[in-house]
This record gives structure tokens, C-alpha cells and sequence, in this order.
């Protein structure tokens, strides 16, 4: 649920800063990400409606309300992938352990969607890999889709 700001970027020129943690937040913000997330976890709690604790986070990550998980965080909530992991595996995942959606889709929480990796650098390899590995196999798709977005022809660099 970190946030990691460009600090470098326009969008945080300025002072505003998180209220709860003192972190830089955009100018358009009121808290940083986390702490929104933490907010809008209490206000769902206070809510009437309190649908039992499957909500879905700022960052679109669906949580549920389980305080005796040894990893739960601080308003006793875990992430449903990594409860679909654990459920699959038959123990409780590792605080190292990252769980990857295959289809990008953070809330698409089924088995089949889901990639365990034994840490976050070989998650990120994972990632960096993929990129490299679609430049390479599927450059007309990539130069189609650049066209697309940005208009022009992209020229692949070649290594
Ligand atoms: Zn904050
Ligand atoms: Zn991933």
C-alpha cells in the first residue's frame, strides 16, 4: 500500500504534505495514499451498511477484515490475493512472499490469476523480464501500440 511519489515530478512542487504522516502529497490530495486507505477503512467500518469486511482499497486492492491473521495490518485487514494464495498453498504466506496478478487486474483474486514469487526483487525481475521479453517477440505489436498512443512510429532499439 506504499506510495512512492516522484518527488522530482510537477505534481508535488509544492508543501502540501500528509496530515497523519507528514509524507508529500499532490496539491489535489488531502492525505497520501496509505493514509486514505486507512481512512476510508475506518469510514467503511462506522458505515451502517458494514458488509462483514470485503472492501475494496484506494489502490484497488481488495481487503478483508481478518484481525487474527498474523499479518494483518495495523485496522486488521489482508489483502484477499494473498488469502487465496495461502488457501491454495495450505500455510500462511511470508512477509517476503509477493503475489502477482497475472492479468493486471487487482481485484480478478481467482487462482489461476495469481503468481506466487519467493520476494519482491524476483517479483520485480518478473516484470522487467516480461517488458524485455515482449520488445523482443512482439515488436510490430509494440510499435502499433505506441503509434497508437503517442501518434508517431517508434523505432526499436536493438541490443
Ligand atoms: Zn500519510
Ligand atoms: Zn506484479
Amino acid at each position: 500500500m506504499n506510495t512512492t511519489g516522484n518527488y522530482k515530478h510537477g505534481r508535488y512542487s509544492n508543501n502540501k504534505i500528509c496530515k497523519i504522516c507528514n509524507k508529500k502529497i499532490s496539491r489535489s490530495a488531502t492525505h497520501c495514499g496509505s493514509c486514505a486507505t486507512k481512512i476510508q477503512i475506518k469510514d467503511a467500518r462506522n458505515n451502517p451498511n458494514w458488509n462483514g469486511g470485503r472492501i475494496i482499497s484506494s489502490n484497488n486492492y481488495i481487503y478483508i477484515h481478518i484481525p487474527e491473521h498474523p499479518f494483518s495490518n495495523t485496522l486488521g485487514y489482508v489483502a484477499e490475493h494473498r488469502l487465496v494464495m495461502e488457501k491454495k498453498l495450505g500455510r500462511k504466506l511470508t512477509s517476503e512472499e509477493v503475489v502477482h496478478h497475472i492479468n493486471e487486474i487487482r481485484t480478478d483474486n481467482r487462482i489461476e490469476n495469481l503468481l506466487l514469487f519467493k520476494s519482491n526483487s524476483e517479483h520485480r525481475k518478473f516484470h522487467s523480464g516480461f517488458v524485455k521479453y515482449i520488445m523482443k517477440n512482439y515488436q510490430n505489436l509494440v510499435q502499433e501500440y505506441v503509434k497508437n498512443f503517442i501518434g508517431e512510429k517508434y523505432e526499436l532499439y536493438s541490443n
